[in-house]
This record gives C-alpha cells, sequence and structure tokens, in this order.
C-alpha cells in the first residue's frame, strides 16, 4: 500500500560529491505503518564502479593530509549532525520501527561521538622503533592508509553503525565507498548532504545505495577495493568471503550472536533485572549484542523468573514516535514472521511462553495495525538443543533456564556456534573472573550491559566474527603497516 496523502521520498547516490539518480529504485517501507514512503537506488556494478572511480581519484590528496586536518574535519561533520540531531533521529526512527526515544539518545548521539572520537584518536597513535646497535642499524615501522574501503551495513542500527565504519576509515586518509542495508538507507543519505559543509573533499565518501546481492556483491567483487568492513550476518559474510577470495582481500567482520546472561544466586536483582530486560528487548531486540539465553541458578530461578515476567509485561508496545512507547516495530514483515515463528516451534517443542507473542494480546493505535509489532516474548523450559537456543532470533524473544553449577553454566554457556557478548551478574569477585575468562565471547559485561569504551577491542569470536574495531583494531585495519630498516 501506498501513502497517498505524504508525497514519497526518493533518494540518490552520492558518488564524487553529487547526488546521483539510479535508473532504477527500490521500495523502502515505514515498518511502523506498512506504507513504502521511501524509494532507494538499487545500484549496481555501474554505480558501483563509478563510486570506486571518484574515490580512487581523492585518495592521493585525502591521504596525504595531515591526521590534524582530517581530524578537524570529521569534529565539523560531528558538530553538524549533532546541529541536526532530532532531523536524524526522526528519520531513523520512521525508516527503521525503532523508538523515537531510543534514536534520539543511542543511534544518533553514537554517530556524532564516532565522529568525534575518532577524530581525537587519530591524533594519538605513535609507530615502533628498536636499534641494533651491533650491526649498526635501526628499524621503525611507518603506517600508511590502504587505499578505497568497502563499508558495508545492517538495517539495526543504521547511522551508528556505519559512522562506525566511516569514521576510522577516512581519519586514517582511506577515502570509502559504503553501502548501507536497502532497507535503512535515509539517514546515510542525510549525512552526505553534511559533507560538503564540514570540508570533505569530494570522493572521500561515497555512499552507493542497493542490495546486497547488486550493490554489496559489486562492492566486494571490485579489484580496485583492497578492504571490506561488514557488519551484518554470518551468512552473508560467507558469501563476502568467498567473493573477496580471489582478490586476498582484507577484511573485518562483525556478524551475529547468540548472547547468554548468566546470573548466579548471590547476583543483585534489583539490578540484573531491569539490565537484562533492557538487554534482551531493547531496540526490539534487534541489536547484535542482545541477550537471548539467560541462565539462572537454580536459588534465584522462581524469583527471577516471576519478577521478569512481571517488568516485562510492562513494556509498551506501539508508535516509535510516542516518547513512552519502549518497543518500536520489527524492520520488515518477513522478519516479523521468522522471529514469530521461533515462539511457535518452542511452543511445538513443549516449551513455556509466559508471556507475549501468542499469550497476551497487543492493542494498536489506528494508525500502526498494518504496522510489524511484537510483544517481548519469555519462553521458559526450553532445551539447550532447541533451535531458540541455538540460532540467532534477532527479535524481542528471550528464553529462561536454570542452572547448577558455575562449571555446567560456562559449558552451556559456550555450547552455540557464536561467540560475541556475555554478561554476567554476580557479587563474588573472584567468580566473575573466572567465569569471563573462561567464556568464549569477544566481551563480557559483569553487572552492567552495552557500557562501551570506544578505545577498547569490539567484536566476536566463533561464528560472530574476524578481527576487532575500537581506536587502536580500527587503525590497524585500515591501515598498512611497513617496517623500514637503516644502516647507518
Ligand atoms: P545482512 O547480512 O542481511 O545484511 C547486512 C548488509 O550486507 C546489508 O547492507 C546487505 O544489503 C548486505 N549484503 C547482503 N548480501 C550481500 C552480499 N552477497 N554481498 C555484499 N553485501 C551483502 O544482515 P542484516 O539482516 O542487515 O543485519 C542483521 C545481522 O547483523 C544480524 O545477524 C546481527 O547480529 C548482525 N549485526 C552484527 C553486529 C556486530 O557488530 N557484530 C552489529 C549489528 C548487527
Amino acid at each position: 500500500t501506498m501513502a497517498h496523502s505524504e508525497a514519497l521520498l526518493v533518494l540518490e547516490n552520492f558518488i564524487g560529491g553529487k547526488f546521483v539518480p539510479c535508473s532504477s529504485y527500490i521500495d523502502s517501507y515505514n515498518p511502523s505503518t506498512g506504507d513504502v514512503y521511501c524509494r532507494v537506488p538499487d545500484s549496481g556494478k555501474e554505480e558501483v564502479e563509478a563510486a570506486v572511480k571518484a574515490a580512487k581519484n581523492a585518495f592521493p590528496v585525502w591521504s596525504s593530509k595531515s591526521p590534524l586536518e582530517r581530524s578537524q574535519i570529521l569534529n565539523k561533520l560531528a558538530d553538524l549532525i549533532e546541529h541536526d540531531l532530532e532531523a536524524f533521529a526522526q528519520a531513523e526512527s520512521k525508516d527503521q520501527g525503532k523508538t523515537i526515544t531510543f534514536a534520539r539518545t543511542v543511534d544518533i548521539p553514537r554517530a556524532v561521538y564516532n565522529f568525534r572520537f575518532f577524530a581525537s584518536s587519530i591524533l594519538h597513535h605513535t609507530t615502533d622503533c628498536t636499534e641494533m646497535a651491533t650491526v649498526g642499524c635501526v628499524h621503525y615501522t611507518s603506517r600508511a592508509p590502504v587505499g578505497v574501503a568497502g563499508l558495508i551495513s545492517p538495517w539495526n542500527l543504521p547511522l551508528y553503525l556505519l559512522t562506525w565504519k566511516i569514521a576510522p576509515a577516512i581519519a586514517c586518509g582511506n577515502t570509502v565507498v559504503a553501502k548501507p542495508s536497502e532497507m535503512t538507507s535515509v539517514t546515510a543519505w542525510m549525512m552526505c548532504k553534511l559533507l560538503e559543509k564540514a570540508g570533505l573533499p569530494h570522493g572521500v565518501v561515497n555512499v552507493v545505495f542497493g542490495t546486497g546481492a547488486k550493490a554489496g556483491e559489486a562492492l566486494v567483487c571490485h579489484p580496485d577495493v583492497p578492504l571490506i568492513s561488514f557488519t551484518g550476518s554470518t551468512l552473508t559474510a560467507q558469501r563476502i568471503m568467498e567473493k573477496s577470495a580471489p582478490h586476498c582481500k582484507r577484511l573485518s567482520l562483525e556478524l551475529g550472536g547468540k548472547n547468554p546472561a548468566i546470573v548466579f544466586d548471590d547476583a543483585d536483582l534489583t539490578q540484573c533485572i531491569p539490565t537484562t530486560l533492557r538487554s534482551s528487548f531493547a531496540n526490539q531486540g534487534e541489536i547484535c549484542l542482545c541477550t537471548s539465553r539467560i541462565f539462572v541458578q537454580r536459588g534465584v530461578y522462581s524469583e527471577f523468573l516471576k519478577r521478569f515476567v512481571a517488568e516485562a509485561k510492562k513494556w509498551k508496545v506501539g508508535n516509535p514516535s510516542d516518547p513512552t512507547v519502549n518497543v518500536g516495530a520489527l524492520i520488515s514483515k518477513e522478519h516479523l514472521e521468522k522471529v514469530r515463528s521461533y515462539v511457535k516451534k518452542a511452543q511445538a517443542e513443549g516449551a513455556r511462553v509466559l508471556c507475549g507473542e501468542g499469550v497476551d494480546s497487543l492493542a494498536l493505535p489506528t494508525g500502526n495495525q498494518k504496522g510489524y509489532f511484537m510483544l517481548p516474548t519469555v519462553i521458559a523450559e526450553v532445551k539447550d538443543e532447541s533451535c531458540c537456543m541455538q540460532e540467532e532470533i534477532f527479535g524481542p524473544v528471550t528464553c529462561v533456564v536454570a542452572f547448577d553449577t558455575e562449571e555446567e553454566v560456562i559449558e552451556r554457556a559456550n555450547s552455540v556456534k557464536y561467540g560475541l557478548a556475555a554478561t554476567v551478574w554476580s557479587s563474588n569477585v573472584g567468580r566473575v573472573h573466572r567465569v569471563a575468562r573462561r567464556l568464549q565471547s569477544g566481551l563480557v559485561w559483569t553487572n552492567c550491559w552495552l557500557v562501551r569504551d570506544l578505545n577498547l577491542p569490539f567484536g566476536g569470536m566463533k561464528a560472530s566474527g574476524i578481527g576487532r574495531e575500537g581506536a587502536k583494531d580500527s587503525y590497524e585495519f585500515f591501515t598498512e603497516i611497513k617496517t623500514i630498516t637503516i644502516k647507518h
């Protein structure tokens, strides 16, 4: 269905500092109404070729600027996005389905901070030098930007994750061709309008909109793009590895998760319960770091479950632009069906759905009847082998199961293919260090969730990814190092 009252928003690619129309377009939906409201370029090889060419042309000048000059431009861009924060937040909420509150307090502030953070951190890197006095040699390392970086990002945190790649890539002196998710392209397009004002030379940042299969793959296969930074699903990452293998490309892969929260008997439940609700249901559960397996020690299991379910029922689902709403719309009709199907499978296997999908009724405002909404859902008595405990659901669904010993819970928490983020709740200092060391997980949060210092590495192990991103890690990924030896 088409929203007749509003004119359709039509996006254009941003290549060499200019907005350029495309010959064909994809419909983009407002997830909270089910209406098509935007048309996104359906780019392919030709558009990617033009963007890579523009990025290649811009590289010599951009890469030879000093870190300080680049830093000033990144800071200016941060200021410009911050100045328009409300407009960006409104657009992100409408395009993605997330609540306006989340977009205002998480997505857009973080996009601003990504630019500020790398504007600062780029000024503080040093290289190594060693001396071999006996043979009269000094050795030193030198780092240089790599070239044209291909950046591919997902739909869950659109501008947040795209800028997490663009900022370090250009801070290091690379030029980029970015391909946001075809489902959430609007805020990237809005950012393009600010680049010239920030002082960014034409061609340093190019954005090509379109699908993964066409635009994404053209970028991955382009011989003049030596590095690809990708955030998305594990399945797509496998395809990207295959397609880039003939070119031996450098890859950074940030992928899915099946993140455990481990709640010991001595946990402070007054902290643990509200935080675990957020870690399960924030952004509709559409964050790679969301908790979806909650292991609770037997002594507090029934109390935890009772309080957790009571609180989950208070989460308000509805119009994302209502500031009192906690859960917005899921990204698409297909995704909603997929998330729902996991709840049905759990029920068929004999698990108990304690609240949410299929149990409670969801009353939606009149304008949102066709939106892709779902209640926060808690499933208990589900087996570790069940697909609900093994596969990434990526929606507002979390499983709660009991455990007895520390040894047992570590083994069970590690028994999935993923290894992105884990949360441990306990007041025993010795135990949290022991457990944290043994969890197969790129990030472990103890008595908190989603507290990040961008200086430190972010990323997953096992099927959750290859490589890390952060101040030092992104710098290493986006630069090429050389060892130089001088005999005197
Ligand atoms: P996706 O893999 O379907 O798509 C991600 C991006 O890749 C999109 O821009 C898409 O168009 C593109 N793409 C798809 N096929 C491609 C191909 N063959 N070649 C090149 N590009 C292609 O993922 P999604 O559904 O958009 O996002 C959800 C997934 O992202 C979840 O698995 C989630 O866990 C993961 N994620 C991971 C992190 C992290 O940092 N680890 C962060 C957010 C999301």
